[in-house]
């Protein structure tokens, strides 16, 4: 076996990977076809893009992703280092500048001297490497048809779509305002109101506005698309029913304007996009629309009637192998143990969740390498629940999965004080025993 691992893309779950590799002490050669070649959703040049919201998500431990975000602060994870340095003001959410984001973890791999970055696209594996594969949900083609063909390892697939962007001098503040629901925390978050006559017109227009053609992906009717729920179009979502946006991201419950006093009948909020918030996100407003519907429809919330849209929502094909008995608890192919996989193509789903499985992936690379056995995370964890489902999969067809206190082992003893209270009991558990672990690794 050669004395260094190969990684194969430098998205979130391949930096996490050569990251916890490298900081091992072992050479970590990091291949990322960008900037010669694109996906359709990466854009920049950077390492470890965001390709659609700049939210990390919860940061509390009582939420299941909070308490996998604060493993893998524990097990010194680059990506939640980025994080937590390019935070902007999100509520209780942890929500980034993408730029800064990705600057900081391009600077951060470019500058560890254990790591070689090499700017290639690559189409199979070398001989007798420790390699992980996190080339993400849109691998370029020849990697895919080597995974899928040569590995054997399958795939399958769903469609995940990215929200706009709108410039924040083209907002009217005059109709929105800042606010926090039941003004808790900071006001971070721009909110349009609608009266119910301004969500009727917006709710018609938006469930017969023209979606985009999937050009790559003809061989699928658009009907019978499958949509990951927690990433669902904003179309798709309305045409369940009038009030479902009501009951979702135009929820308006708490939302007061200061100088009106009085809640509306639906609000679209508005999150920073960066520090200097000069870019504002449409929250939940993933689509899959013409780009000049997108503009006449979204026009039509109050406050965005001149938007400028710096980004308009977009929506692909997002692959992940039928992992569970192809891959055991380390990340690692039950056939070929020299060959982890990492990130979304493995069945976990979300920023987090990639960047955590890139992060055990990187580290039983490492303990590889150094002729060492891999260590499973124990399941109590987040990050251990997440390998444990990628490894063995659900009840019924295999589905990518966000972090969720439903995947891990029972407390075994009942807790007084609700769901929550469970959860950071739960959590404590976890903590404890990643410290464990950490230990013996
Ligand atoms: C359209 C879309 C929107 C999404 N929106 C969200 C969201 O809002 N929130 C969320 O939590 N998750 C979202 N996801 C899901 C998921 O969290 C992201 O896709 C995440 O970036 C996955 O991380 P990754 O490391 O697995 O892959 P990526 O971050 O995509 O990294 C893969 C890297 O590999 C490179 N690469 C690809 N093929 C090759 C090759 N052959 N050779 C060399 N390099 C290669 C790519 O250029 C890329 O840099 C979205 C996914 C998609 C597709």
């Amino acid at each position: 076996m050669k004395n260094y691992i190969n990684v194969y893309g430098a998205g979130l779950a391949g930096c996490e990977a050569a990251w916890q590799a490298a900081n091992r002490g072992v050479k970590v050669r990091l291949y990322e076809m960008k900037p010669q070649k694109y996906t359709p959703a990466h854009h920049t040049p950077g390492f470890a893009e965001l390709v659609c919201s700049n939210s990390l998500r919860s940061d509390s431990t009582a939420n299941a992703v909070g308490l996998l975000k604060e493993e893998m602060r524990r097990m010194g994870s680059l990506i939640m280092e980025a994080a937590d340095a390019t935070r902007v003001p999100a509520g209780s959410a942890l929500a980034v500048d993408r730029k800064l984001f990705s600057d900081y973890i391009t600077e951060r791999i470019k500058g560890h001297s254990n790591i070689e970055v090499i700017e290639a696209e690559v189409d199979c594996t070398e001989q007798d490497t420790v390699t992980v594969i996190a080339t993400g949900p849109l691998t370029s083609d020849p990697m895919a048809a080597y995974i899928s063909e040569t590995l054997g390892c399958g795939n399958l697939h769903f469609f995940d779509a990215a929200a706009p962007i709108v410039d924040a001098a083209s907002i009217n503040m005059d109709i929105a305002f800042f606010a926090s629901r039941y003004d808790k925390g900071d006001a971070d978050y721009i909110n349009c109101p609608m009266t119910k006559e301004q969500y009727d017109a917006f709710y018609e227009a938006l469930i017969s506005a023209e979606e985009a053609e999937l050009k790559a992906f003809d061989k699928e009717s658009q009907k019978s698309l499958k949509v990951f729920e927690g990433c669902m179009p904003v179309e798709v979502m309305a045409r369940r029913g009038y009030d479902t946006l009501r009951y979702g991201p135009l929820k308006p419950v708490g939302l007061i304007d200061p100088r009106v006093g009085h809640e509306f009948y639906a609000v679209v909020q508005l999150r920073k996009e960066n520090v200097e918030g000069t870019m504002f996100n449409l929250v939940g407003f993933q689509t899959h629309l013409t780009f000049p519907e997108q503009r006449r429809v979204f026009r039509m919330i109050p406050g965005l009637e001149n938007a400028e849209f710096l980004r308009y929502g977009v929506m692909h094909r997002n692959t992940y192998l039928n992992s569970p008995g192809m891959l055991d608890a380390t990340y690692a192919m039950v056939a070929r143990p020299e060959i982890c996989f990492a990130g979304q193509m493995t069945g976990v789903e979300g920023y987090v969740e990639s960047a955590g499985s890139g992060l055990l992936a990187g580290i039983s690379a490492a303990r590889r390498v150094k002729g060492l056995a891999a260590i499973a995370c124990p399941e109590e964890t987040m990050l251990g629940a997440m390998a444990a489902y990628v490894s063995r999969g659900g009840i019924g067809d295999f589905a990518p999965m966000n972090a969720n206190f439903g995947i891990v082992p029972p407390l075994g003893y009942r807790v007084k004080g609700g769901k929550s209270a469970k959860n950071e009991k739960i959590s404590e558990r976890a903590l404890e025993m990643l410290g464990e672990w950490k230990e013996r690794l």
